[in-house]
């Protein structure tokens, strides 16, 4: 009699804790950056709670962790870091050491990565070999590497939580259908514009310039503020090559790029790649390269 009532009993306990709270004793789900927990939430729901780590309007790359958020990190069933952004890997390693139960997953694998034409301000740790050639971790911003970047988090998440697979299978399958979306609007907008260079103060936008035929040129240079030369010979190409678009980041340098737009009779455009609502930023960027974006 015992084993008929029990069975029942234990299945409607574990359904509704698991509709109450998502998973596993309501632990949540930590990510880098803002397009992660977008691309995050359109596979779990709300049935996590995810915590994004860099605040918004600062910069990932100079970001420096607090305790109150390595606590938030410490208390995650999985972390689903970029890949190799500013901090991440020195905090993956120390979360590794000391809490060994917390899943890192890295949602640059498999990526085709973009070598030696990013520069950090910062993020180097003394001692570091100033030779070590570190990739191009913006990968999130073109909608071809996005698709791989999705689907990491989606086998992260199903290797932690095979329990719910089914239904975060269709959620992943949605999500790629939006990714597939934005690509063929970009491929679209971009198909036919009258420069494909442009100008953007940081170089975020590497992973989108080579996987859209665009060139992309960044005002700083190594990580820096560009001097006088270095300038000029920025503004001859951007005549040389047509450029009208200046782009610049939330959290960095204006000025200089103001003077090179001015310079070429170009427009400076605000653009925010670490935006929550991905997939509208990057067919804002787009539209702005087509000249369809105010
Ligand atoms: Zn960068």
């Amino acid at each position: 009699m015992k084993k008929i009532y029990l069975f029942p009993l234990f299945f409607l306990i574990t359904l509704f804790w698991g509709c109450r709270s998502g998973t596993k004793e309501g632990k949540m789900l930590s990510v880098t950056i803002e397009p992660q927990r977008y691309f995050l939430e359109n596979i779990v729901g709300d049935s996590y709670k995810i915590n994004t780590i860099v605040p918004a309007g600062v910069s990932p790359e100079t970001y420096e962790p607090t305790p109150a958020m390595m606590m938030k990190l410490r208390e995650s069933a999985i972390y689903f870091k970029v890949g190799f952004l500013g901090f991440e890997n020195a905090w993956a390693e120390n979360l590794t050491k000391n809490n060994p139960d917390v899943k890192i997953v890295n949602c640059s694998e498999g990526i085709e990565l973009i070598y030696g034409e990013h520069h950090h301000a910062t993020g180097k740790s003394e001692g570091e070999d100033e030779h070590v050639l570190l990739p191009d971790p913006h990968v999130w911003s073109s909608p071809k590497t996005a698709r791989i970047f999705a689907e990491n988090m989606y086998r992260g998440l199903i290797t932690y939580d095979p329990q719910y697979e089914e239904i975060y299978r269709e959620n992943f399958s949605k999500l790629i259908m939006r990714i597939d979306r934005t690509d063929s609007i970009i491929t679209r907008l971009l198909a036919d514009i009258p420069s494909r260079s442009f100008i953007i103060y940081h170089p975020a936008l590497s992973y989108l310039a080579r996987d859209y035929g665009l060139k992309q040129y960044s005002i700083e240079f190594e990580g820096k503020n560009p001097s006088p030369a270095q300038m000029k010979a920025l503004i001859d190409i951007a005549r040389k090559e047509g450029i009208s678009v200046v782009f610049v980041q939330q959290g960095f340098d204006t000025k200089n790029s103001v003077v090179v737009a001015n310079e070429i009779g170009a427009k400076v455009y605000r653009i925010n790649p670490l935006a929550y609502e991905w997939d509208k930023e990057m067919i804002r960027i787009a539209r702005i390269l087509a000249g369809k974006q105010e």
